[in-house]
C-alpha cells in the first residue's frame, strides 16, 4: 500500500506571503511533484504555475461571496487525496505553522498514519515588515519581536496576550489577523501602560504588488487606518522599528511600483520584458496574444535555404526568422558557412544577437530599429541587380521588399513563419481592463496590436484608459490606424527603451 511506505504523501508547504519569488526551492519541488494542489486565498497564482498541467487543484479558501472550507473537512480532504494515491501539496499562505493550522492538518495526517512532510515558509509576520522597510529586530531598537493573533482568545472578548503582557515586552509586536480588532489593540496596550506615541505601521498585502502601509502612532493608527481604507490582510507592527521605516524602505520606491501591466508577446518570448518591469516593481499579467507557428507552406523557405547562394544579400527582420531560416538550413542538411559568400543584415539588436547564435556576427544593422530605416540603408548599398532574401513573418508588410525593388534588387520575399493569434484568458482581461485595474499595456510590434484587438473582439474602448506603450512608429502607426493613441512610444526600439519609457510616463508621480 502506497501509505504504508515512507515516501511522503502529503507536503504541508509554506507559499511565502505573496511575492512568488519567496517561495523555497523545496517548496517549489514539493509543489512540481504533486497530483494534487490544495490551495488558499493567500496564494499567488504565480505560485501554482509551478505544478504539473495535470495537477488537480483544488481551492479551500474564502471567496469574496464563499466562505472557507471548515478545517475538518480540509483533514479529512487531505487524507482521502493521500489514500487515493495521490502526492498531494497542501500550500498555504506564509508559513505554515504560524496560524496556518498546519499543525491540525499534521496531527490529523499522523492519526490516519499518512506521511506528511513539513516546508516552512517566509511569514508575512516577518516579510510584509521587510518590504514595508522595517525590520522586526534592530540593534539597540528591538531585541525581540513577538508575534500575536489579533483574534480574541477562543474568540472572546479577551487578548490572545493579555495586554499588560504584551506591553512590557519591550520589543516590537506583531499582529496577524489584528484588523477588525486594530482599535481594541492600541486601547488595550495603551490601558495597560504602553505610549501611545509608541511608533506603528500596518502593511497590507506585504509583498504583493498591491502593498500598501500606513505609518503612524499606537494612539493614531487606527484612525489613520479607517482614514485609509486599508483592509485584511494586514499585518500590524508596534513598536521602535516602525519609526525606521523612512531610512530602509526600498520597495515602494521602484519606479513602477504598484503598477500593473499587461505584456503582450508571442507566448514564449515575453519573460525578458516581464522580468525587466518586475524588477522596476511593476505587477506584470502575461497575455500572450501570438504563437510562432511555420508559414503555410515552408516550401519556399525549404528552397531558398538550399541555393541561399544564389543571394548576395540576405536580410532577416527578428528573430523568429533567423531561427526559421536556419531550421530550414539544417534540414537541407547545411549550416551557417552556406552563408559564408552573402551580406547579411538584420534589422535590431534582438535579430543580431540571433544571428551572433548561429555564427554570423558581422551583420549590416539599421540604425532605426523598424522596416523603413533599415529598407533605406540597404537601399543605399545594395546594388541594382543583386539577388536579396528577406526572411520573415507570412503577414508582414511589403515596405522593405517594395524599397529594395525599387533600388533595382531582385527580391525574394519568403515567409520564413507566421504569428497566430492565441489570446486564451481574453475574457479574463477584458473584465480586468473594463475595471480600471491596468495601468499599463505594451506592445513590442504590429501583431501584438492587431492580435490583442482580435482577441478583445475589436472593442478599442476597452483599451481607453490603460496607458499603450509602443516599442517604435511601426507599431505606433498600427496603433493609430485602430484609432489608439500611444501614451508613450520607446526612444530606441528595444526591450530595454520600451522599459525605460513606461518609466517616464510615472516619473515623479506617486500613487
Ligand atoms: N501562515 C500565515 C499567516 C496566516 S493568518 C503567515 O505565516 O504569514 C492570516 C493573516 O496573515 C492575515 O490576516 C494577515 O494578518 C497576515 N498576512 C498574510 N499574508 C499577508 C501579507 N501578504 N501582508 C500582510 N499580512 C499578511
Amino acid at each position: 500500500m502506497a501509505h504504508a511506505s515512507s515516501k511522503p504523501l502529503v507536503y504541508l508547504v509554506g507559499a511565502g506571503p505573496g511575492d512568488p519569488g519567496l517561495l523555497t526551492l523545496k517548496g517549489r519541488d514539493a509543489i512540481a511533484c504533486a497530483d494534487a494542489v490544495v490551495y488558499d486565498r493567500l496564494v499567488s497564482p504565480r505560485t501554482l504555475d509551478h505544478a504539473r498541467p495535470d495537477a488537480v487543484r483544488i481551492y479551500v479558501g474564502k471567496g469574496p461571496r464563499s466562505h472557507a472550507m471548515p478545517q475538518e473537512e480540509i483533514n479529512g480532504l487531505l487524507v482521502r487525496l493521500a489514500r487515493e494515491g495521490n502526492v498531494v501539496a497542501r500550500v498555504k499562505g506564509g508559513d505554515p505553522f504560524v496560524f496556518g493550522r498546519g499543525g491540525e492538518e499534521a496531527e490529523e495526517l499522523r492519526a490516519a498514519g499518512i506521511p506528511y512532510e513539513v516546508v516552512p515558509g517566509v511569514t508575512s509576520a516577518v516579510a510584509a515588515p521587510a518590504y514595508a522597510g522595517i525590520p522586526v529586530t534592530h540593534r539597540g531598537t528591538a531585541s525581540s519581536f513577538t508575534v500575536i493573533t489579533g483574534h480574541g482568545r477562543a474568540g472572546k472578548e479577551e487578548p490572545a496576550v493579555p495586554w499588560d503582557q504584551a506591553a512590557r515586552l519591550g520589543g516590537t509586536l506583531v499582529f496577524l489577523m489584528g484588523m477588525e480588532r486594530l482599535p481594541e489593540i492600541a486601547e488595550g496596550l495603551m490601558g495597560a501602560g504602553m505610549d501611545g506615541a509608541t511608533p506603528a505601521a500596518v502593511v497590507r498585502l506585504g509583498t504583493w504588488p498591491e502593498q500598501r502601509t500606513v505609518e503612524g502612532t499606537l494612539d493614531g493608527i487606527a484612525d489613520a487606518v479607517r482614514d485609509a481604507g486599508v483592509e485584511n490582510p494586514a499585518v500590524v507592527v508596534v513598536g521602535q522599528v516602525a519609526a525606521l521605516r523612512p531610512r530602509i524602505q526600498w520597495i515602494e520606491r521602484k519606479p513602477l511600483f504598484g503598477r500593473r501591466v499587461v505584456v503582450t508577446r508571442a507566448r514564449r518570448q515575453a519573460s525578458r520584458l516581464t522580468r525587466a518591469l518586475e524588477a522596476r516593481g511593476a505587477q506584470v499579467t502575461e497575455f500572450p496574444v501570438i504563437e510562432i507557428a511555420p508559414p503555410s507552406s515552408s516550401e519556399p523557405l525549404a528552397r531558398a535555404a538550399r541555393s541561399v547562394e544564389a543571394y548576395q544579400w540576405v536580410v532577416f527582420t527578428s528573430a523568429n526568422g533567423v531561427e526559421a531560416f536556419f531550421e530550414a538550413l539544417d534540414g537541407a542538411g547545411r549550416d551557417a558557412r552556406a552563408l559564408a559568400d552573402a551580406e547579411v543584415a538584420a534589422i535590431g539588436p534582438a535579430t543580431a544577437a540571433a544571428l551572433a547564435r548561429h555564427g554570423i556576427t558581422r551583420v549590416g544593422m539599421g540604425r532605426e530599429y523598424c522596416g523603413e530605416g533599415l529598407a533605406e540603408e540597404l537601399a543605399k548599398s545594395v546594388r541594382p541587380g543583386q539577388r536579396v532574401l528577406v526572411a520573415r513573418a507570412q503577414e508582414s508588410r511589403d515596405v522593405l521588399p517594395r524599397m529594395l525593388e525599387a533600388a533595382g534588387a531582385h527580391v525574394d520575399d519568403v515567409a520564413a513563419y507566421r504569428t497566430i493569434a492565441v489570446g486564451e484568458g481574453a475574457p479574463d482581461l477584458a473584465a480586468e481592463l473594463r475595471a480600471g485595474r491596468v495601468d499599463a499595456v505594451t506592445f513590442t510590434s504590429s501583431s501584438t496590436v492587431t492580435n490583442l484587438l482580435a482577441c478583445l473582439g475589436g472593442d478599442t474602448a476597452l483599451l481607453r484608459d490603460a496607458a499603450l506603450c509602443s516599442i517604435g512608429p511601426v507599431t505606433t502607426k498600427t496603433l493609430r490606424d485602430a484609432g489608439l493613441e500611444p501614451a508613450v512610444q520607446a526612444d530606441e526600439y528595444t526591450i530595454e527603451g520600451l522599459v525605460d519609457a513606461i518609466c517616464s510616463l510615472w516619473k515623479g508621480g506617486s500613487r
